[in-house]
């Protein structure tokens, strides 16, 4: 039985430890039938689908639309991540994808664009997904070089290159970041709202990473898109990229600790029943002291993940420091966790289609998107210097 103890801590109400607990019950019956990890396209879609079903999206719109609360409930979301992560990666993926590639609209768009577009995502009949990254923009976001020039009164067009795109292939809608030269760096961007059957928008290249999911680089070659499609006001994109990510970036944290409780799961179970020297590999000391180490890590870990989602939904305008603490934190000690539930399970451990292999290709993407850890150290200490000035305490 998995360790739910956290689901007591005066982070949560009670909504939320029945929302977890429902969601762990019907994931464990529902995902793992659903998923071909050489079929990640079906896999994906299938999974959207029954997400939608069973009425898991509505933690990703708001109550307008059909969700469950007013506007994002962050605990509910990192809830989520967590719980699915920890029985597939895609299954998380899946869920994730829907709340980033329409939190822009959510945050920031017309009542027309929250109409047309959150509806179909929460019930799971569209797909969504996140165009920010470029060959030559990742960490750096505001060297986006894609362009939205005017075409006509009520229209811009788009030309440019995005990649490393979730969801690139077999999205229905993309909201695209592009230049449209307000002012320069990072202050001339606008975000807009791509329908993936707009002419002038092709699936460049599909991308094969480490642990497949749906992944492409999208070019944009004098893409006719309608001004009403533009969320919010021109050259606010960046500040709309940075609020998404600020809502979405502790739930990578939770994902990553949702890898991270499996694989301790799954190392427990190795050790209690794998005979070594005549005994039970656990009572090893040294076995013992990963265990523990991992065990800590992961407590530590959903501690900060639950601290920034708790300090969002008590109404934080922006959790920068505390988003940046829990996703990087939690993304490299996950690594660490898995790394060693690898270990405990010896040769077995880097077998193909044994649950810690999986993990540990699962998890280390999460340490480089939506922000590198260097980047949430960067992050940090720009946080912490922005405090006031005083004097050290003796
Ligand atoms: C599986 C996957 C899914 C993705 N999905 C999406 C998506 O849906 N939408 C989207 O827009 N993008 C997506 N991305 C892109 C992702 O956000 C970028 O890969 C990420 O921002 C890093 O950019 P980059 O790959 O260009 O690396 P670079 O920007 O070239 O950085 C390389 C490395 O440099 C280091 N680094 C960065 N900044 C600093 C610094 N200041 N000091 C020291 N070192 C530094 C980091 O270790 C970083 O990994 C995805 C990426 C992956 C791998």
């Amino acid at each position: 039985m998995p360790d739910e103890s956290f689901l007591d801590w005066p982070f949560f109400e009670e909504r939320h430890r029945r929302f977890a607990r429902e969601l762990r019950a019907w994931a464990r019956e529902t995902v793992p039938p659903l998923v071909d990890h050489d079929d990640v396209d079906g896999s994906c879609r299938r999974l959207v689908e029954r997400l939608g079903e069973g009425g898991w999206l509505r933690a990703v719109v708001p109550e307008a639309y059909g969700g469950i609360a007013p506007g994002f409930d962050v605990r509910t979301l990192c809830l989520a991540r967590e719980t699915l992560a920890a029985v597939d990666g895609l299954a998380d993926f899946a869920f994730a994808m829907q709340g980033l590639g329409t939190g822009p609209i959510t945050l920031f768009g017309s009542e027309e664009l929250k109409r047309r577009y959150l509806s179909p995502v929460c019930e799971g009949v569209r797909i969504a997904a996140f165009a920010l990254s470029e060959p030559e923009a990742g960490s750096d976001v505001a060297a986006i070089a894609t362009t939205a020039t005017p075409d006509g009164p009520d229209h811009v067009r788009l030309d440019g290159v995005k990649t490393w795109i979730s969801n690139g292939g077999i999205a229905d809608h993309y909201v695209v970041f592009a230049r449209t030269g307000e002012a320069p760096g990072a202050r001339g961007l606008s975000a807009f709202m791509v329908d993936a059957d707009a002419p002038g928008l092709t699936i460049e290249q599909r991308i094969d990473v480490i642990a497949p999911h749906p992944l492409a680089t999208l070019r944009f070659e004098g893409c006719r898109v309608p001004l009403a499609q533009r969320i919010g006001a021109p050259g606010e994109g960046f500040k709309i990229a940075m609020a998404t990510l600020d809502v979405f970036r502790s739930t990578v944290g939770a994902a990553a600790l949702g890898f991270a409780r499996r694989a301790l799961d799954e190392a427990l179970a190795r050790s209690r029943t794998r005979k070594l020297f005549g005994a039970p590999l656990g009572e090893l000391q040294l076995t013992q002291a990963a265990l523990a180490d991992m065990a800590t890590a992961v407590d530590a870990s959903a501690l900060l993940v639950y601290r920034a989602a708790w300090t969002k939904d008590q109404g934080a305008p922006r959790i920068t420091r505390e988003a940046a603490m829990a996703k990087m934190y939690a993304t490299e000690m996950a690594q660490g966790v898995i790394d060693k539930a690898v270990q405990i399970f010896g040769g077995f451990g880097v077998t193909r289609g044994v649950k810690v292999e999986e993990l540990y290709r699962e998890i280390r993407a999460l340490r480089i998107y939506e922000g590198a850890t260097e980047v949430q150290k960067i992050v940090i200490a720009r946080e912490l210097m922005k405090g006031s000035p005083h004097q050290p305490s003796l």
